[in-house]
């Protein structure tokens, strides 16, 4: 694989979590190679583009054969950096917080997910199914010990910048922010990643309303 310096756009990064996904879905179907015409199929993509993201990253197929599932895999993993596992906790246990912590796909090989931090003293020291809620108060302590590099924001608009500062940018390293203030992609060394809701539907609006046009 390449070692790349080449600054790549979120939209090929996105892409490529797409092909993981039917690369694993093909892989439990007992297959070990794979055409990137058979990606195409499963991902709604270009054998093109797909071929030409890989390629940006020094990957590619056997001639004839495609690619070695396991292999690519691999490689697409040390791209996203999957590689080694990140801990992860989630500060805000409320309505959208507890859904996410519920949601069994957060949990997996390259995320440990290991506890949910609030404020509020009814919801510290309960469960939510096996995940632990602690109080905020212990956070970098938690973080620290933990060595926790993702954190999960879903607390009040009012509480996220005073949330964001207080995180020890020594261990955090990223933050997924579902709250909808709009947070910049970088603060105080902490790569964040806002996701809203409704911002996609805005989005979606749009493209609806380009197709009637
Ligand atoms: P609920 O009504 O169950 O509290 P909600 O989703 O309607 O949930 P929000 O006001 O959005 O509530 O708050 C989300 C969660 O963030 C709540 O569990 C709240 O207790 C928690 N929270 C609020 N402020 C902080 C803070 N400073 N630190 C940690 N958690 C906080």
């Amino acid at each position: 694989m390449k070692n790349f310096q080449e600054k790549i756009s979120e939209v090929v990064i996105r892409r490529l979590t797409d092909y993981l996904r039917c690369l694993n879905y093909v892989k439990q179907e007992g297959k070990t190679l794979i055409k990137s015409s058979n990606i195409s199929t499963k991902c709604g993509l270009k054998s093109s583009i797909i071929r030409k993201d890989l390629a940006r990253f020094g990957v590619y197929g056997i001639k004839g054969k495609g690619y070695d599932i396991d292999e690519l895999i691999k490689q697409i993993g040390k791209i996203l950096g999957l590689d080694k596992t990140k801990n992860v906790v989630l500060i805000g246990a409320g309505n959208l917080g507890t859904a996410i912590i519920k949601y069994p796909r957060i949990k997996n090989a390259n995320f440990n997910f290991i506890a949910a931090f609030d404020n509020n003293s009814d919801k510290i020291g309960k469960m939510i199914n096996d995940t632990q809620i602690y109080s905020i108060d212990k956070i970098n302590k938690f973080i620290k010990k933990n060595k926790i590099e993702i954190v999960l924001l879903t607390v009040p608009v009012s509480e996220t910048m005073k949330i964001v500062d207080s995180l020890d940018s020594k261990f955090v390293k990223g933050i997924l922010n579902f709250t909808s203030v709009i947070l910049p992609p970088k603060k105080n060394n902490i790569f964040i990643h806002n996701i809203d809701l409704a911002k996609e539907l805005e989005v979606l609006s749009y493209c609806m309303k380009k197709c009637t046009l």
